[in-house]
């Protein structure tokens, strides 16, 4: 059964920042040729690679392209050991948040992702 973890715990402080729009947003795969040329008993294996995180997949495949196993291996530091699964609503909302920053706005500090359709706050302009 999945876990979630307490509202307060910021996931984000112990996933590093590289590793947030994958999380958030899911992995950007391509295939690869199979890396140590191995094969299984029955089958093929297929390698796809992520291009924004290094994550790999090695899936094997059965007769009518069924993905019969899958195997993944993250690069360190994308899993947090004792966390649980991760809800992506938490690396959404820091990846906004750090969006929103590199173009000068917050934000509003009431709202929720679910009512991000609502206007943005913009910064206040100082007068010089
Ligand atoms: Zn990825």
């Amino acid at each position: 059964m999945a876990r979630s973890l307490p509202a307060q715990v910021d996931v984000t402080a112990e996933v590093p920042e590289q590793y947030w729009a994958c999380r958030s947003d899911g992995h950007w795969n391509i295939r690869i040729p199979n890396p140590d040329n191995g094969m299984p008993t029955f089958g093929l294996y297929r390698w796809l690679v992520c291009q924004r995180c290094n994550r790999m997949v090695r899936q094997t495949i059965h007769r009518g392209s069924e993905v019969f196993a899958s195997r993944t291996f993250y690069p360190p530091g994308y899993l947090v050991r004792g966390m649980g699964q991760v809800n992506r609503k938490e690396f959404r909302r820091a990846l906004i948040k750090t969006e929103l920053a590199a173009e000068g706005l917050s934000l509003p500090a009431e709202k929720s992702l679910g009512t991000l359709v609502t206007p943005i706050t913009k910064p206040i302009r100082r007068r010089r």
